[in-house]
């Protein structure tokens, strides 16, 4: 299964193919223009985090992971190979939605080895100023976020999903990404958004926004909580825990999880969900990318 498209802050032109992984192998990005180095989409290759999460190893750099990280957790699979052959992966259409359609095209296979989640234990809060971030222990995977953005069309918006029943499909992965006019020029002298169009993006003006319908009212926020799942995805598990962010961004969904990861006793690894609970990946073991031919 394979997709082309640039990467939003690079511009590059890349082809991105998904493949097939073995259980226990998590999510692999792997560089075909660097001889197949692979990065591993865990926490400890961490690199940048402003406007989008960057892995990095030996200096080779995957960016730009959150989007298809977060179509992978919605969707259930918890091992794939990524194959790209430039250093950020495409923006395609500015959502997760692309990506979802790969997966479904390519198909899930369970695998015979069960999933291991993590499950929260003890609460971990972080605050930065007036922003906040926390993880509760839960039963199933839930994510509340709000975000309070000054412009006409966003103001306040508070979004609460469980991540059950289809739920991220419909309601979270075709959210975009936005930017705004006033910023454009000053991402773009940091060497930024090289790749962005109105066809990738949400342009939002002082008053308005260049490029409408939504998709949802609350769009933004929806894309906030799909960016928190791709980025809480580097943890490598399948979380059991009810997650709160308020005017959070990848910075912080980042730290989270390298916190959480610092504390074991904050969680534990279990193979079982709570009983009377459904979640997005009930009932399954590790699952998996069919084979496909191009
Ligand atoms: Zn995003």
């Amino acid at each position: 299964m394979e997709c082309r498209g640039v990467g939003l802050h690079s511009g590059a032109p890349v082809t991105l193919r998904l493949l097939p992984a073995s259980a226990g192998s998590g999510i692999v990005f792997r560089r075909t223009d660097l001889d197949g180095f692979s990065v591993e989409a865990s926490s400890r290759n961490v690199a940048r985090v402003s406007y989008a999460t960057s892995l990095m190893k030996k200096g080779v750099l995957i960016s730009t992971t959150e989007h298809l990280l977060s179509a992978f957790i919605g969707m259930g699979i918890d091992n794939a190979i990524v194959e790209l052959d430039n250093l950020e992966l495409p923006i395609l259409d500015g959502s997760a939605r692309p990506f979802v359609e790969m997966i479904e095209e390519a198909g899930i296979r369970q695998q015979r080895r069960a999933r291991t989640y993590l499950r929260i234990r003890r609460k971990l809060e972080l605050r930065e100023g007036d922003k906040f971030i926390a993880i509760y222990p839960g039963n199933a995977y839930s994510v509340s976020y709000s975000i309070n953005f000054p412009h006409p069309l966003v103001g306040r918006e508070v979004l609460q999903v469980e991540l059950s029943d289809g739920q991220y499909v419909r309601e979270i992965a075709p959210a975009r990404t936005f930017g705004s006019r006033q910023e454009e020029e000053a991402m773009r002298n940091q060497g930024l958004i090289r790749g962005a169009s109105l066809e990738n993006c949400i342009v939002l003006t002082r008053e308005s926004i260049e490029n409408p319908p939504l998709r949802f009212a609350d769009e933004f926020v929806r894309h906030k909580v799909l960016d928190l799942i791709g980025d809480l995805a580097l943890l490598g598990k399948q979380i059991l825990g009810s997650v709160v962010a308020d005017r959070a961004g990848h910075a912080m969904h980042t730290a989270l999880v390298s916190r959480l990861l610092k504390d074991p006793t904050l969680w534990e690894e279990t193979a079982r969900e709570h009983d009377g609970t459904h979640s997005a990946s009930e009932g399954a073991a590790s699952s998996i990318l069919t084979a496909t031919a191009d």
